[in-house]
């Protein structure tokens, strides 16, 4: 399977520095179990959320992703990625968002149906058929997020002038 992030230029930093990353108990045991030496693992319900201690890489990475074809759903999903996830009485909910740091986002962004259905099947997968999912494109944190950025830009830009 051909990997796009090959030719990532800042040279697979989702992976060197792995934070909060989303997975449930079945991608736990296929590919972090026995790996977590470096990793804080915590709990949420029935996801668990991995970063690195140290800002270190990912276990699974060694110059590129070993488990590409394998990767959990949450790197696959990326430059997308899912924020909170709320569950009780049932009923799951979840958002996404795509105010991700990712330089070819322009390139790897799919249709939001496709991140939709990935984390629907994600869900569903970890809490049962049983449990109504329901997933929501976050706008509000995707427009704080560009904001932010346009702001950034905009400060550099008056500071340089300042500079000139
Ligand atoms: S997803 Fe983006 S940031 Fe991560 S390795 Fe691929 S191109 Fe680089
Ligand atoms: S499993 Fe692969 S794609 Fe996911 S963070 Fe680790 S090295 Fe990167």
């Amino acid at each position: 399977m051909s990997n796009p992030c090959l030719k990532c230029p800042t040279e697979q930093s989702c992976c060197r520095e792995l934070h909060g990353l989303k997975i449930n108990d079945a991608e736990y045991t296929r590919l972090f179990a026995g790996k977590s030496e470096h990793l804080t693992v915590s709990r949420k319900g029935k996801l668990y959320e991995l970063s690195s201690i140290g800002n270190g890489p990912c276990p699974n990475w060694d110059q590129q992703c070993q488990v590409y074809g394998n990767r959990p759903m949450d790197c696959d999903l990326y430059p997308y990625t899912m924020g909170n996830v709320f569950e009780g009485d049932g009923e799951v909910y979840a958002t996404y968002h795509s105010r991700t740091e990712c330089p070819l986002t322009a390139e790897l962004l799919g249709p939001r149906e496709k991140a939709e259905a990935m984390i629907l099947k994600f869900l569903t997968d970890t809490y049962g058929e049983h449990c109504k999912v329901t997933v929501r494109y976050d706008e509000g944190a995707a427009r704080l997020y560009h904001l932010a950025r346009r702001a950034a830009a905009k400060a550099k830009r008056l500071l340089a002038g300042e500079k000139a």
